[in-house]
């Protein structure tokens, strides 16, 4: 709220996440901030936010401090406040105002601020998963599942032994080099022609748009695991959803 107030009667434009802007809002504050009352003074300021500066239809024409508010000024008069000095604006890269990919749309008024940076495109990646699987001592399916490191992406979560693909590999060369990182997890000789392909599983992350190429491998209820290798564990179904595994993961077993 506080930064949608700010950002209106500043006219900042420039993404309201950015480090420039948000040390910006800050120095405001600290200037603006009532040095008696200043619990007060926010929670006002938010109350400002929460029920006259709306996101989407502020009441301009209640609002206490209208006659401070640049973008207000903008909308009535339709143009910029007069420019400050180049030098204090650093106009034509400046920081705090609107990019010139994005200028302001008359349409939208006051709401043209503040503004959230533009969504990047996820990244498109692949990755080879393995669901490896054995009857287990009371006759039970059980999968394998190995950890995945402790930092990056889905640190410490559980998964079935996966590896990214570099775009375009051919399937002949994708289950050679899982048959090789499976020998790595697991410290057991796997040929890639024991590898069966399964089908697809597409998991968006919020930055990434990821296709897992799901194959299964059948072994022997007797193949134990290498305890000096990656923790890896044979669960079974029921053990694997109360696991510590991701909904990606969940998917592809489905
Ligand atoms: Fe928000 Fe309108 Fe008040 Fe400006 S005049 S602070 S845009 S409600």
């Amino acid at each position: 709220n506080v930064i949608r107030v700010l950002c209106r009667l500043r006219c900042i434009g420039a993404d309201s996440s950015s480090p420039a802007v948000i040390d910006r809002l800050w120095d405001m504050a600290n200037a603006l901030v009532d040095r008696s009352r200043p619990g007060d003074f926010n929670q006002a300021l938010m109350e400002l936010g929460a029920t006259v500066c709306m996101p989407k239809a502020p009441l301009c024409g209640e609002c206490p401090v209208k006659q401070q508010c640049r973008a207000r000024r903008r909308k009535l008069f339709g143009k910029p406040a007069p420019m400050p000095d180049v030098e204090d604006c650093g106009f034509g890269d400046c920081p705090l105002c609107p990019p010139a990919t994005e200028p302001w749309d008359s349409s939208l008024g006051v709401t043209n601020f503040p503004r959230k940076a533009a969504k990047k495109q996820p990244r498109v990646a692949q990755t080879a998963t393995c669901v490896p699987e054995r009857r287990g001592n009371h006759g039970a399916l059980e999968y394998l599942i190995v950890q995945r490191p402790s930092s990056g992406l889905l640190a410490g979560l559980w998964e079935f032994p996966s590896l990214p693909l570099a775009q375009g590999l051919q399937e002949e060369k994708q289950r050679q080099v899982l048959a090789d990182h499976l020998q790595a997890c697991i410290g057991w000789p796997v040929a890639a022609g024991d590898l069966q392909f399964i089908g697809e599983v597409i998991h968006i992350f919020s930055h990434i748009h990821q296709t897992y190429v799901v194959y299964s491998l059948p072994l022997d209820g007797d193949a134990t695991l290498d305890s000096a290798l990656s923790p890896s564990r044979w669960v079974t179904e029921e053990e694997f959803h109360t696991s510590a595994v991701s909904t990606a993961m969940k998917k592809v077993l489905e």
